[in-house]
């Protein structure tokens, strides 16, 4: 097991600064994800944990020691990547026993008594003898992670391993990544951009932007209370609206928000005072026909049919309204309306 710290680093590739001051203490055993759009950071973050890459500033340390220095091969790291690159003329249980070709399994096995455990781990047993090409993405998927693990590293390293899968394959999977990395206890930081799997997975997530980190937190904390506007769109579906306090009650930080004349109640807005601009979230879910307080008239545009809920799109005024209901309305406007405690305020 192992903890890992990263304090203020930053890595820039000559003009561009691919990492800005990230500070981010993960502990031991725990799963953390660092989710984010496209060229955030989170690649770079991974890569320079692992030692692939040296921070231009601040420093990076496995149970507070500084491992400036230490190469790749002995930070004692699991790495799977998102093209699995299974060597393909050797078969299962080679290429699982081809990461103890310079090291002795761990407990004392042999090295194929470890590649059995570890087939069995990952759901493969009795599959040593195939070749890659006979296996499924996901499979060939799990004889990576098989590897990755065979030499009994303290730290794992996923970077995107499901995004060459299709999207029940990637359900799956990722159940079966959360069960292993449980029964192993062994701390893994896992890279995605996908917010869904980042909030089911993780103990806890950073969401990262611009090369930096704007939040961390666990899926709830993340997603009930976003600190930012940005985080508060990434993750999951949002309403993000901007108004001015027009009234304040000191005793209990109610206010009065006008957004467009219209004044909405938002509970606890802290410090801020009359005439402050404010900018808050309110789930879709949160948005309700039977909700008393904070009505306003929504004008359908689209509604998508999901199953269990129905994401239904439209207008207040000009802004776009994102609302969750049980099904798809047969009229073009509805009222709906919030709990003044549903809204989170954000960071400008
Ligand atoms: P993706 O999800 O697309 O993989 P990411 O969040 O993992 O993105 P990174 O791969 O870490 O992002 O890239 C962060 C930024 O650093 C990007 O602007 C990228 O172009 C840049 N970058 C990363 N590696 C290099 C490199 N070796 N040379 C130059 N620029 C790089």
């Amino acid at each position: 097991m192992a903890n890992v710290t990263l304090t203020d680093v930053s890595k820039r590739f000559a003009e561009t600064t691919a990492l800005d001051t990230v500070s981010l203490e993960i502990e031991d055993g725990e799963f953390f994800t660092l989710v984010g759009p496209s060229g955030c950071g989170k690649t770079t973050t991974l890569r320079t944990i692992a030692g692939f890459e040296t921070p231009t500033e601040g420093t990076v340390a496995f149970d507070s020691e500084d491992v400036a220095g230490v190469p790749v091969e002995e930070r004692d790291v699991g790495i799977v990547f998102q093209n699995y690159a299974l060597f393909p003329h050797m078969t299962v249980a080679e290429n699982v026993a081809y990461s103890l070709r310079f090291r002795d399994a761990p407990g004392g096995a042999t090295k194929d008594e470890r590649v059995t455990e570890l087939l069995e781990l990952v759901d493969l047993a009795g599959m040593g003898d195939r070749d890659p090409s006979e296996l499924s993405g996901g499979q060939q998927q799990r004889v990576a992670l098989a590897r990755s693990l065979a030499p009994g590293p303290s730290l794992l390293l996923l970077d995107e391993p499901m995004s060459a899968l299709d999207a029940r394959l990637r359900e799956t999977l990722r159940r079966q990544v959360k069960r292993i990395q449980q029964e192993l206890d062994i701390t893994t930081i896992y890279v995605t951009h996908d917010q869904e799997e980042a909030l089911s997975i993780s103990d806890r997530l950073a969401v990262m932007h611009n090369g930096r980190v704007e939040q961390v937190g666990t899926p709830r904390e993340v997603y009930r209370t976003p600190d930012t506007r940005f985080v508060a769109e990434f993750i999951g579906d949002n309403n993000v609206l901007t108004g001015t306090i027009t009234d304040r009650d000191d005793a209990s930080g109610n206010a009065t928000i006008e957004v467009d004349d219209h004044a909405l109640t938002l509970a606890d807005v802290g410090d801020r005072t009359v005439g402050d601009t404010v900018t808050f979230c309110v789930r879709p879910e949160a948005l309700s026909q039977t909700a008393t307080e904070n009505r306003f008239t929504m004008t359908v545009e689209t509604a998508e049919f999901l199953g269990e809920t129905t994401r239904i799109y439209g207008r207040w005024n000009d802004r776009q309204i994102v609302v969750r209901l049980d099904d798809v309305p047969d009229r073009e406007t509805i009222e709906l309306g919030f709990s003044p405690d549903a809204a989170t305020i954000l960071e400008p």
